[in-house]
């Protein structure tokens, strides 16, 4: 297997995995999506609150609070040398206390851990009018998107096969499929059309070039072919920035990995020693 990016800064990711199947491809997804662990906010103490939002709504808007997470720094609480009760390894703490009028926002979270603080500062939480207060203490910790979406550190996370385009010699290069295209994939040269050098993987399969070449056309089947490549998929990963997205594409490969070798010991115990016995 090869992954080549083609695009990689710290929120997004552009890339094409090659040489493996759907299966991995989905399951390379999936483990983006949710098992790469973030901090997000899941105790909130509030001490005032006598705005329009219920405590609740209050908290449930502080839970989706993107937090920076640094997992060198922290551990997932259930595995944490506290055994559970909380610490500094395993919990971020922030404060809040804010008298309207006036907007809150995710940079009136104060956190005791700077390096854990919210990606951006101008989430609006709870608008306060004069005489109303909100005054709290919230505890992060690490958590997993297959548990509560506000641990996923993803906000986009696709893919789609490679796509593959093929043109019949009977094309007469009417141009009728490149004003159909949205994507602005192809152009006519020579009577003939063709794929814009460096847009094939812009498109998006949507197949209606087949369409208007095979309903205008003269023909049974259409001059133009659109395919798949089933082991070459391209991928878009967008980072919630609480991670960079080149760590959630490492964690997330390090995770299957490391799931895919206690399957492999599980294995070996049932058949006795050899992983590779039939069982
Ligand atoms: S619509 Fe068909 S015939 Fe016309 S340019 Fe496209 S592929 Fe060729
Ligand atoms: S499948 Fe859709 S996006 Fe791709 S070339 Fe045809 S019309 Fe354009
Ligand atoms: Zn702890």
């Amino acid at each position: 297997m090869q992954i080549s990016f083609s695009r990689l800064d710290d929120t997004i990711a552009r890339f094409v995995l090659r040489g493996a199947t759907p299966a991995f491809a989905n399951t390379l997804r999936r483990t983006m999506i949710g098992e790469v662990p973030t901090l997000a906010i899941d105790d909130v103490f509030i001490y005032d609150n006598n705005s329009a939002l219920f405590d609740e709504i209050v908290a449930h808007r502080l839970g989706l609070v993107p937090l920076r997470t640094d997992l060198d720094e922290y551990v997932m609480r259930d595995t944490c040398s506290c055994g559970g009760e909380g610490c500094s390894g395993c919990t971020a703490i922030y404060t809040l206390s804010v008298e309207g009028p006036k907007m809150v926002y995710s940079s009136d979270l104060i956190p005791q851990d700077p390096q854990a603080a919210p990606v951006v500062d101008n989430i609006p939480l709870v608008k306060l009018e004069k005489e109303q207060k909100v005054v709290l203490e919230a505890r992060a910790v690490l958590g997993k998107g297959i548990s509560h979406a506000k641990w996923q550190p993803t906000l986009a996370c696709g893919y789609k096969e490679y796509p593959i385009i093929t043109v019949d010699k009977k094309c007469d290069g009417c141009a009728m499929c490149v004003d159909e295209c949205p994507r602005g994939v192809l152009e006519v040269v020579k009577d003939s059309v063709r794929v814009v050098e460096g847009k094939l993987e812009d498109c998006s399969l949507c197949r209606l070039c087949e369409r208007i070449c095979k309903s205008e056309g003269t023909w049974d089947e259409p001059a133009i072919h659109i395919t798949q490549d089933a082991t070459r998929f391209i991928f878009v990963v967008e980072s919630d920035g609480s991670l960079s997205v080149k760590e959630i594409v490492e964690r997330a490969l390090r995770e299957i990995r490391s799931k895919s070798e206690s399957l492999v010991d599980v294995l070996s115990d049932i058949s006795g020693g050899n992983g590779n016995d039939e069982i």
